[in-house]
């Protein structure tokens, strides 16, 4: 079981458990914002999260943190809670959303008025940002902060009561404008804002900002370790200081680790909406998305990613992980677990010139090589044949061993075929079709006379073949870092135009019964999931991944 190495958040909770902090509780959440899709970065979240829960007996939150309405929704919720379900998490009653505690943040926010530790300001945004100071200068306190608690407690039920513009007035904590940490400089805690509450409605025109929002919800559900990403690390200083000055019913402890960066993908909800809302891509579930659906559509089972997210570890420093080894394992899980089937991508034809026409012979095929336990099935053998093209050269080089003039090869379950001659297209020049002759003493794959072949090929019988659609997938970025471009480029400069490649395919006919979401090795091609597009008689495939690393190094 615990096989990956440790981590600091795991020890911090082994410390914790040892010195009784939070009286041998572990409870931990994971907190997204219902404003997009979940990627592989939230994955790693979500198994840091649960994972510690579940080792150490605990419990996990899915909470929303659904605080600025105009970005919200309830489709994002739902596909949110589809994601987490997929990678293999169970939340149990345990589902919460910020929203339901702004009544209760609101009276925390009258309680630090009350104590002189909130204020009304009414400085414009503009205004506001030259109050705040620089890196090397302190700040100035804004003329409204001295206001008494009776104005600001009179001001802040107004805000509430919706009779100021939005802009007009903000809520301020008055922590310290001279603070090394800029965000300490009276941190902005309500905003006006009148819209529409994908969960309040119009209850509310006052919204409560991230850094109230969330160390209150991790109090409320008596969290005992929220866990964050690196760019946290500041506002930390705020998350105590909230807990710190208001009658908090539990005292959660905020740690950060490094989020998941990975070459030649971008995992930021802003720039994957982008992808979408442009068209750079056919929709969150494109299988090119680095997002869960998208995952889950190009057929990467949910064991993969989480073994991914264990493998890459935990740490408190960025860095980024080659998107390398994230294949590396969702093609070790497959090779297991993925049943085997024949199938050609980019067919010449193969005629056997001495198999009687109009016969059929039905042979067996295991489907998987390395578990007797998948069973076998037959495979239609007759006098025509798909072959890929690639498996044939006319004139081979030294170390090409596939088919060839004169040269004998082993048809995969079935028999030696010794190509003979080749029919060439006469205007381009093109092989059209591959003759050959097979010996029928071969079956199985093996000469009585001991003779050796040094390849095996695939094929296809064409007249049972089944006719397919193809998606071969690539990089969606040509550049290692696209978030990283040169100046006057974006990320969309760094779009590979050669990202998705569709290709008409023939399959074996035993392919006619997968269902969408099933995962097969066409042997020798690769790995290639069922896609939802699929019609009767006419599979789509997702190539999930390639069956080697073929990453230029
Ligand atoms: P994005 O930057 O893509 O908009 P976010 O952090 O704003 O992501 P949230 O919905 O707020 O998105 O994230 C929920 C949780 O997932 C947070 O705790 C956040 O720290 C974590 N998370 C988001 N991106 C990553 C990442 N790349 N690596 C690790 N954790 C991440
Ligand atoms: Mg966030
Ligand atoms: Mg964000």
């Amino acid at each position: 079981e615990n096989a990956a190495p440790s981590h600091f958040i795991r020890n911090i909770i082994k410390a914790d458990l040892e010195a009784d902090t939070h009286k041998g509780r572990v409870h931990t959440r994971f907190p997204p914002e219902p404003n997009g899709y979940l990627h592989m970065g939230h994955a790693k979240s979500i198994c840091l999260n649960f994972g510690m829960a579940e080792e150490f007996s605990g419990k996990c939150n899915l909470r929303f943190d659904d605080t600025n309405p105009e970005k919200e929704s309830t489709e994002y919720v739902n596909a949110i809670k589809e994601d987490v379900r997929w990678l293999g998490f169970d939340w149990g009653d345990r589902e919460f959303y910020a929203s339901d505690y702004f009544e209760k943040l609101h009276d925390f926010a009258v309680e630090l008025i009350r104590g002189g530790k909130a204020y009304v300001c009414s400085l414009s945004a503009e205004e506001t940002r030259s109050y705040r100071g620089t890196l090397t200068e302190a700040g100035k306190n804004s003329p409204y902060r001295d206001r008494s608690v009776e104005e600001n407690l009179d001001l802040f039920a107004r805000m509430r009561a919706g009779e100021f513009d939005e802009g007009s007035h903000v809520l301020r904590l008055k922590i310290d404008m001279a603070s090394p940490n800029f965000l300490m400089r009276d941190p902005t805690i309500y905003r006006i804002r009148k819209v529409h509450h994908h969960r309040t409605g119009d209850a509310w025109c006052i919204y409560p900002m991230y850094d109230f929002t969330h160390c209150i919800s991790d109090a409320l559900e008596g969290i005992t370790h929220s866990i964050c990403t690196l760019e946290f690390e500041n506002n930390r200083e705020i998350y105590d200081w909230v807990l710190d000055n208001i009658d908090a019913p539990a005292r959660p402890r905020q740690y950060e680790f490094a989020r998941l960066n990975l070459s030649s993908t971008v995992l930021s909800k802003r720039k994957l909406i982008q992808l979408v809302n442009e068209g750079h891509v056919h929709g969150w579930d494109d299988p090119r998305m680095p997002t869960l659906s998208g995952l889950r559509r190009r057929g990467v089972p949910a064991a993969a990613l989480r073994d991914f997210c264990e493998r890459i570890g935990v740490a408190k420093k960025d860095s980024t992980v080659d998107l390398a080894l994230f294949e590396y394992c969702v093609r070790d899980h497959l090779n297991a677990s993925a049943p085997r089937r024949m199938g050609v991508l980019d067919p010449v034809k193969l005629v056997i010139t001495n198999y009687p026409e109009g016969e059929v012979e039905w042979l067996d095929a295991v489907n998987h090589p390395g578990d007797p336990a998948f069973g076998s099935r037959k495979v239609p053998f007759s006098r025509e044949l798909w072959i890929e093209r690639e498996d044939f050269m006319e004139d081979p080089p030294k170390k090409f061993f596939r088919l060839s003039p004169g040269r004998e090869v082993r048809l995969r379950f079935a028999y030696f075929v010794t190509c003979e001659e080749i029919v060439k297209d006469p205007d381009t020049g093109e092989v059209v079709e591959i003759r050959a002759v097979y010996d029928p003493e071969t079956l199985g794959g093996n000469a009585p006379d001991g003779r050796k072949v040094k390849a095996t090929i695939h094929w296809v019988s064409q007249s049972h073949a089944l006719e397919a659609e193809a998606r071969l997938y690539d990089r969606l970025f040509t550049q290692e870092d696209p978030d990283d471009m040169p100046e006057g480029k974006s990320f969309l400069d760094a779009l590979n135009p050669d990202s998705l490649v569709q290709k008409k395919a023939f399959l074996e006919p035993a392919m006619a019964e997968s269902l969408p979401g099933d995962v097969f090795q066409l042997e020798r091609v690769g790995y290639f999931a069922v896609d939802p597009d699929s019609q009767r008689e006419r599979p789509v495939l997702n190539r999930t991944v390639t069956l080697r690393d073929s990453w230029a190094k």
